[in-house]
């Protein structure tokens, strides 16, 4: 069986203006150790399927599967890493990087070590100690994305992690993304309305259109980097 399945996903949010039908029809399925890039226009319904892959937001209709267990809610296994970066501000940046871990199981000396890697990797290791109001706004998107990675989750969610940053910067991460993923190799699904991005970080793209909101092309990237 595929790793993930989306069957037959439909969104309809209830407002006070009436149904908003965010999602149409999502079908699809997604192996183990795929990055799978979700491309389309604003208001397409992108962030609306990650959720429910996330378990964040309830399905309408239709169901998630991933590893064999149905999405119900939230889950510990996944990392989360969305647009703005929410670090805590009181906290150390080695102490956002391990927030997830201290809720989780309690620190253990792998943890730490772990932590290291990935902020030597993203270069931050020497800014441990620094708060998130000390760092630039392309530093603090990269402390987050450490703070996704921590756990080893079996599967990462992405929603436009670097669209807050200028294009130098987003160059900068998605070549961060791109070292951290050669290294790791997880699942993935990264949420981005950048062609550019998408072709050079993914191995598959799903192009998603508005009206009606479903996945509209499906394509293979033979692309591999150097
Ligand atoms: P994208 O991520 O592609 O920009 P979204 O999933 O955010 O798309 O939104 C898809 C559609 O659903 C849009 O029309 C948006 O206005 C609507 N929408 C998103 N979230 C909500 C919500 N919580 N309540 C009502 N409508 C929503
Ligand atoms: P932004 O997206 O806010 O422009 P960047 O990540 O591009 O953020 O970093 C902006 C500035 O922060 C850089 O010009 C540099 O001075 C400093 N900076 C970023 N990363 C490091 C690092 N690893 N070591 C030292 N300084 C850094």
């Amino acid at each position: 069986p595929p790793y993930m399945s989306v069957q037959r996903v439909q969104k309809i949010y209830e407002t006070a203006g009436g149904a908003v039908e965010a999602v149409s029809l999502a079908d699809f399925t997604v192996t183990s150790g795929e990055f799978v890039a979700v491309l389309g226009p604003s208001g397409c319904g992108k962030s609306t399927l990650m959720m429910m892959i996330g378990g964040l937001e309830p399905t309408s209709a239709g169901r998630i599967r991933v590893d064999g267990a149905e999405i119900t809610g939230p889950r510990a296994d996944f990392g989360y890493i969305f647009q703005d970066a929410t670090l805590l501000p009181w906290k150390s940046v080695l102490d956002n990087v391990l927030f997830p871990i201290k809720l989780e199981h309690g620190r253990t000396r792998d943890h730490l070590e772990r932590a290291r890697e990935l902020l030597e990797l993203v270069g931050l290791w020497d800014f441990r100690d620094k708060r998130p109001r000390q760092l630039s706004g392309g530093m603090r998107q990269r402390v987050a994305i450490c703070r996704g990675l921590i756990n080893d989750p079996k599967l990462l969610l992405m929603d436009e992690p670097f669209s807050a940053l200028d294009a130098i910067s987003r160059d900068d991460m998605n070549a961060a993304l791109a070292d951290l993923w050669d290294r790791y190799h997880k699942t993935a699904i990264f949420i981005t309305h950048s062609i550019r991005e998408a072709v050079y970080l993914a191995d598959r793209v799903l192009v998603m259109s508005r009206r009606p909101s479903v996945i509209s092309h499906d394509v293979r990237i033979p692309f591999q980097r150097p």
